[in-house]
């Protein structure tokens, strides 16, 4: 009899979100406009702090038009953190612009300040200045953003900050996505909390966010008829999408609290193996959306990350190595890359675990007792 399936991080509904989704219906919202989409651009301003917000149809989108809004065309360069799903990275090719990739530092895992210095002086003397900067907070972890900001701001490069992965996470109260000049976030089905799919730009400038919502809505210009004198696009999100996130963001403190409780399981029941978890720095908070290890086989008698992801696919349970570097992947090794293999370091010796803000007592225990036994 196979063990029923542990999942490395499966929507978790809070309650509220069918009564939501019901009122939609009731009132016959149904389009990517209504209600629950500004009670839901409300929410995530009151949980974040952000002045303004624009929901759409995915944080994909809202890395797009930020860089729209940035004014970044064909052949700009735009530095992005390599360590990252590719997500971050597409749009800026979607503009036919050239991500340049900055490698991780070992304390968050996120984008070097020294390589984003390093890579931003070297593209200024061959003429080229980057448009903009990408540094995510990967798990939920912030990027050193106090760091960031000030290169960004001794250089005058705009900072599109991707906390889609970092809802609930922040840097001495202040939450991520509110430190660049755009935040986006995301609402996927295996984010901290979903809206089945679906996105946010969030900024402190009103003019971007309203512009993001004229161009997410096809450019419509102000006229009885259809006007267009800008390229538009089809990026809002769904009034019946919010009001799964209106729903959600009841809960989301308590599933910040949640995935908290499984990193600190994971790292107090683990604490006698010989593998690594990443520490938060002095002031620093993360929603821990996926707890990570890092299995570096010459400490642990050859056992590798894979075969610990082996071993615990035998018991159904799902887990998954760290994402692999962009600056690695055959769809963007043709584009620079600036670091000492650190990211590539992470990739080969990290694995996440199971996640979820749903999984029970026993789910956490088969995890750790399967790691225990395949380590003694
Ligand atoms: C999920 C994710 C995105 C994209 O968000 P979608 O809503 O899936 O388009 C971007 N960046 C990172 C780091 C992500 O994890």
């Amino acid at each position: 009899m196979t063990k029923p399936k542990i999942w490395l991080s499966s929507p978790h509904m809070g309650g509220k979100e069918f009564e939501y989704v019901k009122e939609a219906f009731d009132t016959n919202w149904i389009a990517p406009l209504g209600p629950h989409v500004d009670g839901f651009e409300k929410d995530l301003c009151d949980f974040t702090g952000s002045k303004n917000a624009a929901a759409l149809s995915a944080g994909t989108a809202a890395i797009h038009l930020s860089l729209i809004l940035l004014g970044v065309e064909r052949d700009d360069e735009v530095l992005c953190q390599s360590f990252t799903f590719s997500a971050s990275a597409n749009p800026i090719v979607y503009q036919g612009a050239i991500p340049i990739f900055v490698d991780s530092e070992t304390d968050t895992w996120n984008m070097s300040s020294k390589y984003l210095r390093i890579a931003i002086e070297d593209r200024i003397s061959k003429g080229r200045k980057p448009k903009a900067i990408i540094p995510v907070h990967l798990y939920g972890m912030p990027a050193q953003m106090k760091e960031i900001m000030a290169i960004a701001h001794e250089f005058d490069i705009a900072v599109i900050e991707d906390a889609a992965e970092g809802l609930g996470s922040k840097i001495n109260e202040k939450a991520c996505g509110t430190f660049g000049d755009l935040g986006i976030l995301s609402f996927n089905g295996n984010k901290i909390i979903t809206t089945s799919g679906g996105g946010a730009l969030i900024s402190e400038n009103e003019n971007y966010i309203k512009q993001a919502r004229f161009l997410a809505t096809q450019a419509r210009d102000a006229a009885p008829h259809y006007q267009h004198s800008h390229i538009g696009y089809n990026y809002r999100m769904s009034n019946v999408c919010a009001a799964i996130g209106r729903g959600q963001m009841t809960v989301l403190n308590d599933r910040v609290k949640q995935r908290r409780f499984n990193h600190a399981y994971y790292e107090q029941q683990l604490a006698d193996l010989p593998i690594q978890f990443v520490k938060e720095p002095e002031g620093f908070f993360s929603n821990r959306w996926l707890s990570c290890i890092l299995v570096d086989p010459k400490k642990t008698n050859g056992i590798s990350r894979e075969d610990i992801r082996l071993a615990l696919e035998t018991e159904n349970i799902e887990s998954r190595p760290l994402w692999k570097p962009m600056h690695l992947q055959p769809v963007f090794e043709k584009y620079p890359f600036y670091g000492d293999g650190t990211a590539e370091k992470l990739f080969e010796n990290g694995l996440c675990l199971p996640s979820g803000s749903n999984l029970t007592m026993d789910d956490l225990k088969r995890v750790t007792e399967k790691m225990k036994t395949l380590f003694n």
